[in-house]
C-alpha cells in the first residue's frame, strides 16, 4: 500500500519530468482587455498575433454593451441547468439564431464547445455504429468519440482515398449508421477541410457528415458562414459544433447545430447539456448582438481577409516559410523547438505576442510559431509586426538577404 505522501510525490515527479523536456506550459498574465495591443504585467504593450479574436469582437464596443444591457434585463446568472429552469427568452433566440447563421433547423447551446463534442457522439450512436474521425481532430472530438460505443475509424488529415478506405471498411463490417467527423479548419495548420468532396463521398456510401467550426464561423465564407459557404455545401451538413469563444465574441460557450430531431435528442441525452450549468444571460445577449453585426454587414470578415492576404504576403516576401493557403491562421515554419522558442521570445522582445508551438502539440521536427489574423488589427500594426519578424529572423539565420 502506498500513502497520500507517495501520491504528492508521484505529482512533484511528473511536473518535473514536464520541466525537464521543456514542455512546461507558462501562463503570461495581461491587464489590458483583449484587442490588436495588449499589454502584460510587467507594463510592456504588444501586438497581439495569438488570440483568436478573428474578428475583433471580443472587446468591440456594440458586444460590450449587448452584454451590460443583457446583465441588466436578465440578471447576472441563472442557477441552474436548462431543463429545470435556465432557459430564457434569449437562450431560445440565440439557438434559432446561431443554427440559421450555420444552415441548419436548430441548435442546442452548451457551456462550451468542448462540452458540444463531449456530448455530441454518445446519445446519437451505438455499437452498431461507426465513427470515421479526422487524424487531426481537436482533442474534444477524440474525448467525445470515446465516451461512445460507435465502432472508431481513423483517416489520414484531410485525405479523401484514406476516408473512402475507412467507410468501405465499416459498411463490410456491417456498421448500421456511418458519421463521418471533421473540424471544418485544422488550428494547427489552418488547414481547410476539403468539405464539398467529403459530402459527396458521405452521399455516395450513405453516411452522415459532422464538422467543428470553432475557427470557421462567422468569418470563413463570403458572409462568414463558415466552411460549407467557403466549400459551397452550406446546408448540407448533417451535425455542425461551434464556439462562440473565438471570433463569435470570445467569452464562452459553444453548440451544436443539426436537423431538429437530433437536437431534440440530444436535450434529452446529452449529458454536459443535462448535467451542467445555463449559459450566462450576458454572454447570450452579447452573442445575439455579434450575430446581428455578422448579418447586416461582411466588413469585419473582409477587413480580416485583406489583412491575412498582407500578412502571408509580407512573410512570404521576408523569406519565411509559411503553411500555404487562405486561413488567417498562418504557421511561420521553424521546424526546431528551440530555435521556435528562441524567435517567439525575441518577438517579445521586440513587441510581438506570438508563440511557438512544438512537440507533442504539433508532430516531432514541425515546431512553429502560430500566427493568428485579426480585423482589430491595422496596417500599421501589421507593418511594425512584419519588422519585428524580418529583424528576430535575420538574428537567428531562419531567413537570409
Ligand atoms: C477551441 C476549440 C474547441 C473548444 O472550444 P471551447 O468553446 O473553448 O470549448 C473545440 N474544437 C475546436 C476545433 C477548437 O478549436
Amino acid at each position: 500500500m502506498t500513502s497520500a505522501a507517495d501520491f504528492y510525490a508521484h505529482v512533484q515527479q511528473e511536473l518535473q519530468s514536464i520541466e525537464a523536456a521543456g514542455l512546461m506550459k507558462r501562463e503570461r498574465v495581461m491587464t489590458t482587455p483583449q484587442g490588436a495591443l495588449v499589454k502584460t504585467q510587467d507594463g510592456r504593450e504588444l501586438i497581439n498575433l495569438c488570440a483568436n479574436n478573428y474578428l475583433g469582437l471580443s472587446s468591440h464596443p456594440q458586444v460590450v454593451q449587448a452584454a451590460h444591457q443583457a446583465l441588466d434585463s436578465h440578471g447576472f446568472g441563472l442557477s441552474s441547468v436548462r431543463f429545470i429552469c435556465g432557459t430564457q427568452d434569449i437562450h431560445k433566440q440565440l439557438e434559432r439564431r446561431i443554427a440559421a447563421f450555420v444552415g441548419c433547423e436548430d441548435a442546442i447551446l452548451y457551456a462550451a464547445a468542448f462540452d458540444a463534442n463531449g456530448g455530441l457522439f454518445e446519445p446519437l450512436l451505438g455499437e452498431q455504429d461507426a465513427i470515421i474521425s479526422d487524424a487531426l481532430n481537436h482533442a474534444s472530438i477524440i474525448d467525445g468519440i470515446r465516451l461512445c460505443k460507435a465502432q472508431r475509424y481513423r483517416y489520414a488529415n484531410n485525405d479523401l482515398a484514406d476516408l473512402e478506405r475507412c467507410l468501405k471498411e465499416a459498411r463490410d463490417k456491417g456498421a448500421r449508421h456511418v458519421l463521418v467527423f471533421t473540424d471544418g479548419v485544422f488550428s494547427m495548420d489552418g488547414t481547410i477541410a476539403r468539405l464539398a468532396e467529403i459530402r459527396e463521398l458521405c452521399d455516395r456510401h450513405g453516411a452522415l457528415l459532422g464538422i467543428d467550426e470553432c475557427h470557421a464561423s462567422g468569418f470563413l465564407g463570403r458572409t462568414g458562414r463558415g466552411t460549407p459557404e467557403h466549400c459551397g455545401v452550406w446546408g448540407k451538413i448533417d451535425l455542425i459544433t461551434g464556439t462562440f469563444g473565438k471570433a463569435l465574441g470570445g467569452a464562452s460557450g459553444g453548440f451544436t447545430a443539426a436537423r431538429k430531431e437530433v437536437v431534440e435528442l440530444l436535450r434529452q441525452r446529452s449529458r454536459p447539456y443535462l448535467f451542467s450549468n445555463t449559459l450566462a444571460p450576458s454572454i447570450v445577449g452579447a452573442s445575439l448582438a455579434v450575430l446581428d453585426l455578422l448579418e447586416c454587414s461582411t466588413m469585419l470578415r473582409d477587413k480580416l481577409e485583406d489583412n491575412t492576404r498582407f500578412w502571408r504576403a509580407g512573410l512570404t516576401a521576408a523569406g519565411f516559410d509559411i503553411k500555404p493557403g487562405s486561413h488567417p491562421i498562418v504557421p511561420v515554419m521553424v521546424y526546431d523547438a528551440v530555435k521556435a522558442q528562441q524567435l517567439s521570445a525575441r518577438l517579445l522582445e521586440l513587441g510581438v505576442y506570438a508563440v511557438g508551438f512544438f512537440y507533442p502539440v504539433v508532430p516531432q521536427g514541425q515546431a512553429r510559431i502560430r500566427t493568428q489574423l485579426s480585423a482589430a488589427l491595422d496596417r500599421e500594426h501589421l507593418k511594425k509586426a512584419l519588422a519585428a519578424f524580418s529583424q528576430a529572423g535575420h538574428e537567428l539565420g531562419l531567413i537570409k538577404g
